[in-house]
C-alpha cells in the first residue's frame, strides 16, 4: 500500500462532455484520488503537470501478455511471435514482464486483459504482482483458451487447450477457473495466425452445445465467457450459446448485433492487430494471403464495426498480438468515432467491460489512481497519447525504480 500523498496542478482534464477543465488540483492519497480540489491546496508532494492532459490510466482489453511486441530490439528479440511460445516457461516470463513494463511505462496502460497465455504465464504474472514479488500493470486473465482438437491457437501459437464434447469443455473450463482465470475464452472459430493450411477465419470449431457447457460452468462460478469469432455462424452459435463478449467479430449481421443489444454482450473487435497482420504478410509473407486476410477480414471488420457502433454495442479497446491501443483507436475514428468516443473505448468503457467502472476508467474522486499525463490534448489528435509523460498506477508514480522495486 502506498502512503505517499501527491497533488498533481497545472494538469487538464476531460470532462465527460469533452470540455477542458483547467486549474485543479487533484490529490491523491494512497491508491486513490482523493480530492479534486480548486485553487491553491496542495498536498504531500507537487507535481507540476505544466498543461499536460491528465487522464485516466488505458487499458488494453486484448493482449497475449507472452508474445507483445517481439519486433522491437535486437537479437532473440526478433525471433517472432509464434518462436516465443515454444519457450521454456521461465524464458517466456522474462518477455512477458518486459511487454507488461513497455506497454505501461511508454503508452500508460495500467490495465491489460490477457486473452490466453500458454503456460498461463500471464496467470502467474499477475500472482507475481499482486504478490508484490515484481511491478507492474493490473492484469486481468482467463489461463488457457479452450479450443477444439486442432483448433485456433493450437497450430503456430499454443494458447489453448484441445477438448471436444460438451463434457470435455465444462471440465477444461473448470479447471482454469480453478488455475486463477478471471474469465474464460473459448474458440467458435479458426483465425488468420494458421493460415492457408490449417484454419479458415469463417469455419466453426466449438458448436454452441460445447460453448453452452462452458458458459454453464463459468457462469455458475460468476466468471464470464468471451469468444474468439470470426465469421457469422461461430458468432451466432457464441451468442445463441449465451457468451458474455465477443473478440474480432469481424462480420457481424442484424441477428447479431440484435443479440448483443439485447443482451448487453461487448464487442472488442482487435482491428490493429488484424489489420498488423495483413500488413506483416504483405510485406514480409505472401501477397496473395494478404489480399485474402483484407478481403475476408478487415474489409468486412470495417463495416461490422460501424454497425456496432451505430446499434450502440458497448466496444472497447483491444490490441490482439501486433496492433496497439493507440492504432485501434484511429480505426475507431476511421469508422466514425469521436475522438472522445475513441479514448472512451480504453478507459471507461473498456472499464464498463471489465465490470470495474465504479474504480477504474475516469479522473473522479474515489476512483483508484490510475492515470497517465500526455503532453497534447488526444481530442484534437488521438497522436497525442503517445506522448506519455508520467503514469501513475494504484496512486504510484510508474518509474523504472518503482517498478524494480529493489529495496
Ligand atoms: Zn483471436
Ligand atoms: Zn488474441
Amino acid at each position: 500500500m502506498n502512503c505517499e500523498k501527491i497533488t498533481i496542478k497545472n494538469s487538464i482534464l476531460i470532462g465527460d462532455d469533452s470540455n477542458l477543465i483547467k486549474g485543479k488540483h487533484v490529490i491523491i492519497s494512497g491508491d486513490k484520488i482523493e480530492k479534486i480540489a480548486d485553487g491553491k491546496r496542495e498536498e504531500g508532494r507537487i507535481i507540476d503537470a505544466d498543461g499536460a492532459f491528465l487522464i485516466p490510466g488505458l487499458m488494453n482489453l486484448h493482449v497475449h501478455i507472452n508474445r507483445r511486441n517481439v519486433s522491437r530490439g535486437t537479437g532473440t528479440f526478433r525471433m517472432g511471435a509464434p518462436a516465443i511460445e515454444l519457450l521454456p516457461d521461465g524464458e517466456r516470463m522474462l518477455y512477458a514482464v518486459r511487454n507488461a513494463w513497455y506497454e505501461l511505462i511508454n503508452q500508460g496502460i495500467t490495465t491489460m486483459r490477457d486473452l490466453c497465455s500458454v503456460g498461463r504465464t500471464a496467470n502467474h504474472l499477475k500472482e507475481a504482482i499482486n504478490n508484490g514479488i515484481i511491478r507492474g500493470p493490473r492484469l486481468i486473465v482467463c489461463g488457457m483458451g479452450i479450443a477444439a482438437t486442432g483448433g485456433h491457437e493450437t497450430h503456430r501459437y499454443k494458447g489453448a487447450v484441445e477438448v471436444d464434447g460438451p463434457d470435455e469443455v465444462m471440465k477444461a473450463t473448470r479447471n482454469e477457473i480453478r488455475l486463477g482465470a478471471d474469465f474464460i475464452k473459448v474458440m467458435s472459430s479458426g483465425g488468420i495466425g494458421g493460415m492457408p493450411e490449417r484454419e479458415h477465419p469463417n469455419w466453426a470449431e466449438l458448436s454452441e452445445e460445447e460453448i453452452a457447457a462452458a458458459v454453464f460452468a463459468a457462469h455458475t462460478h460468476k466468471k464470464e465467457v468471451t469468444v474468439h469469432a470470426m465469421g457469422i455462424e461461430p458468432v451466432l452459435a457464441a451468442l445463441h450459446a449465451g457468451v458474455d463478449g465477443i473478440e474480432h467479430g469481424t462480420m457481424l449481421n442484424e441477428e447479431a448485433l440484435d443479440i448483443m443489444k439485447r443482451r448487453d454482450v461487448y464487442y472488442v473487435p482487435t482491428a490493429s492487430g488484424i489489420t498488423a497482420v495483413a500488413n506483416k504478410e504483405a510485406t514480409q509473407g505472401s501477397a496473395e494471403l494478404a489480399a485474402t486476410i483484407r478481403e475476408l477480414v478487415v474489409n468486412p471488420q470495417r463495416e461490422s464495426i460501424k454497425k456496432a457502433k451505430a446499434r450502440g454495442i458497448l466496444i472497447g479497446a483491444g490490441s490482439d498480438t501486433l496492433g496497439s491501443v493507440l492504432n485501434e483507436l484511429l480505426i475507431f475514428e476511421e469508422c466514425g468515432f469521436t475522438r472522445k468516443e475513441c479514448l472512451d473505448t480504453a478507459t471507461c468503457n473498456a472499464a464498463k467491460i471489465l465490470h470495474l467502472e465504479d474504480k477504474l476508467g475516469y479522473v473522479r474522486e474515489g476512483y483508484i489512481a490510475d492515470l497517465v499525463l500526455v503532453d497534447g490534448n488526444p481530442l484534437e489528435d488521438l497522436r497525442n497519447l503517445s506522448n506519455v509523460r508520467k503514469v501513475f498506477k494504484g496512486g504510484n508514480e510508474v518509474t523504472l525504480e518503482w517498478l524494480t522495486n529493489l529495496q
